[in-house]
């Protein structure tokens, strides 16, 4: 088997493991979407995975993914691409550009920055997640769960965006499923529905608890660079 058949097969798994978790849990397959987090991969694995059908990927860095996808994306038109990493102020206009769904606003200058660069940008607005840093650890991005609710209705209120859904990453030594409970309880509090939960360690717990995406990155690239 050559290193990059291993994607496509990876991919086959996945589906049908978040196929099986979201019957067992009676909730439809296609009501979760698949984001494959090709951050620091090889291209030849992200390639494997466009050649296998797929088009959904997510990005932490605005530069990289322009690097990987701006050439990829003209013979590839229907890849949507979701930011999963933090958001500077000053590449907002870049961010905009460039992918269909933000899924790591977490601050008002950040929401500012956001309105004005969809304002000046002719795409389409991309899709918002509020960053719910669930865990409340101080090294992490994210709004505080007891502030969520007025940052969510600031960010509509004040600055007019559209928030779709929330975003969280759990601590990585505690048990995730309650975090994941907690994030889908804001979500319908603060009807935000899409719910960006589940990365490769936990991703059925995380169709379990509602996850309308799941961000996979090792699970189906395999290892990813250092940096
Ligand atoms: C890297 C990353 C992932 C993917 O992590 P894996 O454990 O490799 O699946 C998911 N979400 C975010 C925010 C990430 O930065």
């Amino acid at each position: 088997m050559t290193s990059s058949s291993l994607p496509a097969q990876n991919l086959a798994a996945v589906l049908e493991t978040i196929a099986k978790t979201a019957r067992q849990v009676e909730r439809e397959p296609e009501d979760v979407t698949l984001v494959a987090v090709s951050k620091r991969q090889p291209g030849d694995r992200v390639d494997a995975l466009l050649a296998a059908g797929h088009r959904v990927f997510g990005e932490n860095r605005v530069q990289e993914a322009q690097a990987r996808w701006s050439e990829r994306r003209t013979t590839h038109r229907d890849v949507k691409l979701h930011l999963v990493g933090p958001l500077q102020s000053n590449k907002a206009r870049d961010a905009v550009a460039l992918f269909d769904v933000i899924e790591t606003l977490d601050r008002p200058s950040l929401a500012a920055a956001l309105r004005s660069a969809i304002d000046a940008s002719d795409r389409p607005a991309p899709q918002l997640y509020v960053q719910v840093n669930t865990g409340q650890e101080p090294q992490k991005a994210g709004v505080a769960p007891h502030d969520a609710p007025a940052f969510i209705d600031a960010c509509r209120t004040e600055f007019g965006l559209q928030i779709d859904g929330l975003m969280c990453i759990p601590p990585v030594d505690e048990e995730p499923a309650l975090h994941f409970a907690l994030l889908a309880d804001l979500a319908r509090r603060c009807e935000a529905p899409l719910l960006s939960m589940g990365m490769s360690g936990d991703y059925e717990t995380a169709v379990r608890f509602g996850a309308t995406s799941v961000r996979v990155g090792s699970a189906l690239f395999g290892p990813r660079d250092a940096g």
